[in-house]
């Protein structure tokens, strides 16, 4: 048990922001309408992802930091339709295996909740304690029992700067939910909270590049495709511009970045792409995201008819600004 935690855990937790990703798509799962995050030292010292969510029973809150105890999952069938974004239950285990972890949580407003402690796969503590209603995960001294593991970590601002990348899809991913970053005690991130797209585009790019996207709002029998993009006066040297999700979860796909391209076609300059955020929605059994661990690659069953969908929503968007004559 200790030695597959440790094994899943240099599939999991490759760098401190695979850990806060874990952290963070637990905190989405559990329907929370704000999620804290904070960090010190590029996480290496401290992840603290706070939210105000489902909670987690008393009962269940060790259960959780044990291998494949998810609760996200309750059939075969369920692995080919899945909608919330973790469901191995791996994450926690794996964390729990490398770091000091300190989970507080409580299910309702009573007041009253649970607090476990974890370090190294040793359990410290598992009492009741005061908490408000939501769950707070505090991982501290990561890689602290994998010296070899700590040694490929690049500098704080490095690893920062992908803790950064993973609050910010987080946060594009999910306009509805408030988010806050800090590192090192500074606010880096604040978003409203409110459903505006464009708000959680300006409080990350600024307010110039936000007000200088078009709205992406195409549907077809077996895709929905909502979102933003640029003009193409406003361009980005770097491809990071380009975010995609897939049923709100991030994703890498080139079934979808590829046609989106293709739609700008000549009005892109070489090597340069539009800030563009886009959610493609469509039923659970059209995609399979379960390809790769990290679950940043999918795999779609229609997906010639895919790119055409979303090169043709994307010139239409284009089209509606004069981009592209229609
Ligand atoms: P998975 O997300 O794949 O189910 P994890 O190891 O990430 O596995 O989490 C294990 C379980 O712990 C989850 O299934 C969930 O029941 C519970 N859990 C973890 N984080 C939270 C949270 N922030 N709020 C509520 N429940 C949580
Ligand atoms: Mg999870």
């Amino acid at each position: 048990e200790h030695l597959a935690n440790q094994i899943a855990a240099g599939e999991v937790v490759e760098r401190p922001a695979s850990v806060l990703k874990e952290l963070i798509e637990n905190a989405v799962d559990a329907g929370s309408t704000r999620v804290d995050v904070s960090a010190e030292e590029g996480g290496l010292n401290l992840l603290r992802v706070a939210d105000d969510g489902s909670g987690i029973q008393p009962d269940d809150m060790l259960l959780a930091f044990q291998r494949h105890a998810t609760s996200k999952i309750s059939s075969g069938k369920d692995l080919f339709q899945i909608a919330t974004l973790g469901f191995r239950g791996e994450a926690l285990p794996s964390i729990a295996a490398v770091a000091k972890v300190k989970c507080v949580s409580a299910t309702d407003d009573s007041g009253l909740g649970r607090l476990l402690e974890i370090e190294g796969g040793n359990m410290l503590a598992n009492r009741d304690t005061n908490a408000p209603k939501g769950t707070e995960m505090v991982v501290k001294d990561l890689f602290y029992n994998t010296p070899a593991r700590l040694k490929y970590m690049k500098t704080i601002q490095t690893e920062l700067g992908h803790l950064s990348d993973v609050v910010y899809r987080q946060a594009l991913a999910r306009p509805d939910i408030a988010f806050t970053f800090s590192h090192n005690g500074n606010l880096l991130l604040r978003t409203p909270g409110n459903g505006d797209l464009r708000q959680v585009v300006a409080a990350i790019y600024g307010t110039a590049s936000a007000k200088a996207m078009i709205a992406v709002n195409e549907e077809s029998p077996d895709y929905t495709l909502i979102g933003l993009t640029a003009m193409p006066t406003e361009t980005r040297a770097n491809r990071n511009a380009v975010t995609v999700l897939v049923n709100g979860r991030y994703v890498r796909s080139q079934a979808v970045a590829q046609p989106l391209l293709q739609a700008y076609h000549t009005l892109l300059p070489l090597h340069r792409y539009p800030l563009t955020v886009l959610d493609l929605k469509m039923h659970p059994t059209l995609v399979d995201v379960n390809v790769h661990p990290a679950k940043l690659e999918v795999r779609f069953s229609k997906e010639n008819e895919l790119r055409a969908f979303v090169e043709s929503a994307i010139k239409k968007a284009l089209s509606t600004e004069a981009y592209i004559p229609s």
